[in-house]
């Protein structure tokens, strides 16, 4: 039931047809060519997005989060963000465009250095900022004035003002980052004055009548951030100067407390939206972060925290998120890890998905939806031939999809009793009970499309002569563990990772052997134990109360674990745990660990194992013994590729995927992308 989702709403003069707020996202394709920009947000105006904001434009070049902005002085970006106005205006979409300035936190390169309040050094932008003349302010005011007017002629259905995640407007609001005593600084009012302006100004440019929003910051969660009174402030100042509705944002890039990552609560920063509800004057309240599935969503409606629900990703994740609910139709998650989005984004490189790889190339995977009656259903092509894809993890699953989605008739084995692969274990990992949804959405979406799934299959090379009548194999049979060569590493208690996740008792002492980001998730999965819930945990450890004022409605705990509390050690030979993990990411996890107790031991040399656990050289030479009731082995994986000579040696057409092709820098990522590839290759 997601009656709250579905009443429609009104922001200003804005007629919207749900409750839910397409959240701005950078998609690192804004500076190229302007038809990527348009099928990627028509695509989501047909999967009935309501209200669409754009990723932000800078409103002068400094303003810019990197050179793959668009930036509204500049004609050629203009012109770009024109013809997408007028395109997603034509498909009958509702697109804001959100007016940008980056402040401290803008990317110039060497030749211009970025413009501030003051000049406080960005530990994101690696750099010390001018601080801006009081001639600067007023011409960036103007500038903020005529992006807004541009967007107004230029077809746009609104505009939202970024004022939050630290860039310029949140900046002149802290006092950790302005440091004037002028009329744009030196007490609160001063502070938030440019804020303000921006708004005021705008209003008066533009009449009563545009859709005006502004997207401030919650929480900054900064040392020296805008005090939640300040905020509050803020939010009554805009409503008095016309502002039609409030986005709440949380959270720097600074910031020592995650925001939107996998350890995240759903739904934790809702309290903060509450109490701006309660200062708007009756404005609607956006607010999202961390809400991901339209069931989160409908409760907090419910709930009354918000009058609109911004979701960014989850529109990356399944482009067709509300017309396939409204439809009762499976939908794709998006499970927060942002390796493809987020993680590239603040690289300025080009977005997309890991469990939806046409995100963002949504030009070169086409699809036509045909509308069945029961919503668009994305298919390719007509029928044609059939292929066997052997392997049902992450490459295999999205290889099956798209043949199928092209028409060809598919047949999936699958050697396990579940689809998932590898993907499957990550379920277990606190905060990762998400990836679950991913197969539980490939599977739906295989039996949409009428693909014959055989699970507990294994196929052996001498299986593969005898699919001589397909036009084609699929070979994405995975990865298996790399054992670890010391003496006693296949004594009973030595589990590899795959084991481990899925033991149903660990003991009380684990030693986890390996670096990467499989051995962090199992000392993640390892070191979780107690009964708390995850909302009470993550407020706890990043010591939220104060900050949310009223307690968010606690998650209940979305992994299935003991209570029993565990000593666990990981221990690796490199100097650097989970070097390949995300930028936004790593560090996240990293002190998940901490805050878990797990015990780190760097450049160690592994020496044997015996009864008595894990015998170690440690970083400083001396010999340890690490005591262990079960060792986990993630020291790498090898490919299952033993299919390869066979499908060869038959003259069968084939495509090796996902980590059979190769282990070196495999990732989920990868994986379904080569799935999504190899499938339009055959
Ligand atoms: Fe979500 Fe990950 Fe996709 Fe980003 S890459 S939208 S975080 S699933």
């Amino acid at each position: 039931d997601f009656r709250h989702v579905f009443t429609p709403g009104r922001i200003g003069t804005l007629d919207l047809p749900h409750r839910i707020v397409m959240g701005a996202m950078h998609l690192g394709t804004e500076t190229g060519d302007v038809d990527d920009l348009v099928a990627f947000y028509r695509e989501r105006v047909e999967g009935g997005a309501g209200l669409i904001v754009t990723g932000g434009a800078a409103v002068d070049p400094f303003g810019a989060g990197g050179p793959g902005y668009a930036v509204l002085t500049r004609d050629a970006d203009r012109r770009r963000l024109a013809t997408l106005a007028q395109h997603i205006r034509r498909a009958g979409g509702l697109l804001a465009l959100q007016l940008f300035h980056a402040g401290r936190y803008a990317l110039l390169g060497e030749q211009m250095q970025p413009v501030a309040p003051s000049p406080v050094f960005s530990r994101f932008a690696g750099r010390e900022p001018r601080a801006m003349t009081a001639d600067d302010i007023e011409a960036t005011l103007d500038h903020f004035v005529a992006a807004a007017e541009f967007a107004a002629n230029a077809g746009f259905a609104a505009v939202e003002v970024m004022a939050s995640e630290g860039y310029l407007i949140n900046e002149f609001l802290a006092p950790a980052t302005n440091l004037r005593d002028d009329d744009w600084g030196g007490d609160p009012e001063r502070r938030r004055r440019f804020g303000v302006e921006v708004a005021r100004r705008i209003r008066a440019a533009l009449g009563p009548d545009f859709p005006l929003i502004v997207r401030i910051s919650g929480a900054d969660l900064v040392e020296g951030g805008t005090p939640a009174e300040d905020v509050d402030a803020f939010a009554a100042a805009l409503v008095e100067v016309g502002v039609d509705a409030l986005n709440v944002g949380i959270g720097w890039h600074e910031s020592p407390v995650p925001t939107v990552q996998t350890v995240v609560p759903h739904g934790v920063w809702l309290p903060i939206a509450r109490r701006i509800k309660a200062v708007a004057s009756g404005r609607p309240v956006i607010a999202g972060n961390r809400v991901n599935r339209l069931d989160q969503a409908e409760a907090c409606l419910a709930r009354g925290d918000t009058d609109f629900v911004s979701m960014a990703r989850p529109f990356l994740a399944d482009p067709g998120l509300i017309a396939k609910h409204r439809a009762g139709r499976a939908v794709n998650v998006c499970i927060a890890c942002n390796q493809a989005c987020i993680d590239r984004s603040l690289v300025d490189e080009h977005v997309s998905c890991l469990v939806n790889p046409r995100a963002g190339w949504e030009r070169r995977y086409p699809t036509v939806a045909r509308d069945t009656g029961r919503g668009p259903v994305v298919v390719v092509g007509g029928g044609r031939g059939r292929v066997v894809v052997v392997g049902g993890g992450p490459a295999g699953l999205q290889a099956a999809i798209r043949l199928a989605e092209h028409g060809v008739d598919v047949e999936l084995f699958e050697a396990a009793p579940e689809l998932g692969g590898q993907f499957r274990l990550a379920r277990n990992v606190p905060g990762k009970a998400d990836y679950g949804r991913t197969i539980d959405y490939c599977a739906a979406r295989l039996a949409e499309l009428g693909v014959a799934v055989h699970l507990n299959s294994r196929i052996a090379p001498g299986d593969v002569a005898g699919f001589g009548d397909t036009d084609a194999i699929v070979i994405a049979t995975g990865v298996h563990p790399r054992p670890l060569q010391i003496p006693g590493a296949t004594l009973p208690f030595v589990l590899d990772y795959s084991a481990a996740f899925d033991a149903a008792n660990l003991g009380r002492r684990v030693v986890i052997v390996g670096g990467g980001g499989i051995a962090v998730d199992a000392a993640h999965f390892a070191a979780a134990a107690g009964d708390a819930s995850a909302t009470d945990r993550f407020c706890a450890a990043y010591g939220l109360g104060p900050i949310l004022g009223s307690p968010p409605t606690p998650e209940p705990s979305d992994i299935s674990h003991d209570d029993i509390p565990r000593e666990v050690t990981i221990v690796h030979r490199s100097r650097r745990l989970g070097a390949r993990l995300g930028r936004s990411s790593r560090w996240v996890v990293l002190g998940e660990l901490r805050h878990a107790g797990v015990q780190i031991l760097h450049g160690a040399q592994y020496e044997r194992i015996d009864s008595s656990g894990l015998h170690i050289v440690d970083e400083n030479g001396h010999r340890r013994e690490l005591p262990a009731d079960t060792v986990v082995v993630a020291v790498g994986q090898e490919p299952n590729n033993d299919l390869v000579p066979a499908a060869a040696a038959a003259g069968l057409h084939y495509e090796v995927i996902g980590g059979a092709r190769d282990v070196d820098g495999l990732d989920a990522v990868r994986a379904f992308a080569e799935g999504l590839a190899a499938a339009d290759r055959l």
